[in-house]
């Protein structure tokens, strides 16, 4: 996806005389998210907020939609899509650049990438060397790493979206899903439309749901200012603010997401040991406010809870020993009580793994080893400096080696949803505009 809209944005630069866009999927302009294939896999914020491609389109995504008769902006609750929708628009966009020549798709994995005189070169796993003048990583979400504490076994589950992943699990089995973010809701609605006639088990540290999207209102007073610039004061303030305007009647999405709009400032400006702190006791409840749900979803999670097929538990998992029919579980509940149970399936939807240096992407551990990369702050992502350029083991800037999305979380923290892949390629495009010549 963030190639694609990059390549989308860089074909408009007169400058640039082609482009080509190496995929080893060959998902061009969906990506793992915009692939999904069921309509309950939506988007989770409404339409207009996915933004289009130009600076100036804004709501680009939205007005495609509408001229299209696929939906109607205005319609809150229906302009949730489902997800694939967003890859068509970015498809079709991506196709007009093929058409005219502007861009070249190839299926094939890079493996390698080095610097020579000329630019950068690249290598692909089916042998095909190339040189570029400039190289933009759009590598996606990596798989969550196993489960600490969990044997290795067939019933485990790690890449939760390979094809027919799912497709082992009997309607009866009993299934425990690590994890309580968007991935785990939307493999907890997946089994439940396939049928499940068995209680679903969800695990997470806090046992926290992501919490309801609502129609967005304009912040009046956008608290800017933070009175202490450590993690304990700048929340104690935003969650002041944000009660303070719900007195007024604003929801509290709206200060969430107006806060939303100055995190890359903030994490760039907080120590190495603030993040930390962030990561270890606010990141959970941040995530479950950032990260809402469409209303219907969140209404069919709080449906399968009431009517006891889905139960959420807080707790850690101590271990988890393989036996022939799944797992027997030893869970530390939060607040104290242990507790046994035994599944089938172990299901881990804990999100993409975020240390680099633990991910199994051939081109990210060949950079790794090189030095043309090194591992980004707080041990997350790649390095980057603040236009998204790599930083090489040296320390030094690699010119016209980027990374955009999932890859920058050390450098900006908040860089996986649409919204903020568009304004990081934004960004880079104005730079590439002054760069090119
Ligand atoms: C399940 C899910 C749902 C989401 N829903 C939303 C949403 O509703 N709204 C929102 O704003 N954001 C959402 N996001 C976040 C965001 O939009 C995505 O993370 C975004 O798709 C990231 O784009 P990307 O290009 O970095 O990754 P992807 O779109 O996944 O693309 C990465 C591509 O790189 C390829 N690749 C990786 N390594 C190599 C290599 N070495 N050589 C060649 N190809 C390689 C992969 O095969 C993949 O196709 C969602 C994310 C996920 C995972």
């Amino acid at each position: 996806m963030a190639g694609s809209l990059a390549a989308i944005s860089f074909a408009k630069l007169q400058q640039i005389e082609s482009i080509a866009i190496f995929d080893r999927d060959g998902a061009f302009g969906r990506g793992l998210a915009y692939s999904a294939t069921a309509p309950w896999h939506r988007i989770n914020v409404p339409a207009y907020k996915m933004g289009g491609v130009g600076a100036e389109d804004t709501e680009g995504f939205a007005d495609w939609l509408a001229e299209t008769g696929q939906a109607n902006w205005c319609d809150y609750s229906g302009s949730f899509v489902p997800r694939w929708v967003y890859g068509d628009y970015i498809a079709a966009q991506l196709s007009e650049i093929v058409a005219s020549g502007r861009a070249v798709l190839h299926t094939d994995a890079i493996a390698h990438v080095e610097r020579n005189q000329s630019g950068y070169e690249l290598t692909s796993s089916s042998g095909h060397r190339q040189t570029f003048d400039f190289v933009f990583l759009c590598l996606g979400n990596p798989s969550p790493s196993p489960f600490p504490g969990v044997e290795t076994s067939p019933r485990s589950i790690t890449d939760v979206w390979a094809p027919g992943a799912l497709d082992p699990i009997g309607l009866t089995d009993h299934v425990l899903v690590i994890g309580t973010g968007a991935t785990a809701v939307d493999v907890v609605i997946d089994l439940n439309r396939r049928g499940m006639r068995r209680p679903i088990t969800m695990i997470s540290r806090r046992g926290l749901l992501p919490l309801i999207d609502a129609p967005a209102q304009i912040d009046p007073t956008p608290l800017e200012n933070w009175p202490e610039p450590t993690v304990r004061g700048i929340f104690a303030a935003l969650v002041k603010d944000t009660h303070r305007k719900m007195a007024a009647g604003i929801p509290w999405q709206t200060s969430i997401d107006t806060f939303r709009l100055q995190i890359a400032r903030l994490w760039t400006d907080a120590t190495l040991a603030e993040r930390e702190r962030f990561s270890r006791h606010l990141r959970a409840i941040w995530l479950v406010h950032r990260h809402r749900l469409a209303p219907d979803v969140a209404q069919s999670l709080d449906r399968m809870q009431g009517e006891k097929n889905l139960n959420v538990l807080a707790g850690r998992i101590v271990s988890a020993a393989a036996t022939s029919a799944g797992y027997d579980v030893a869970i530390h509940r939060r607040g104290g009580t242990a507790m046994q149970l035994t599944v089938n399936w172990i299901l881990n939807c804990t999100g993409p793994e975020e240390r680099y240096d633990r991910i199994e992407n051939p081109l990210v551990k060949s950079m790794l080893a090189s030095g043309i990369a090194r591992r980004g702050n707080n041990g997350l992502g790649l390095d980057v400096d603040e236009t998204c350029q790599i930083v090489n083991l040296a320390g030094d800037v690699q010119r016209g080696l980027y990374a955009i999305g999932h890859a920058t979380r050390g450098a900006f923290w908040e860089v996986t949803a649409a919204t903020n892949i568009r304004q990081q390629i934004l960004n880079i495009t104005n730079t590439l505009k002054t760069m090119v010549h």
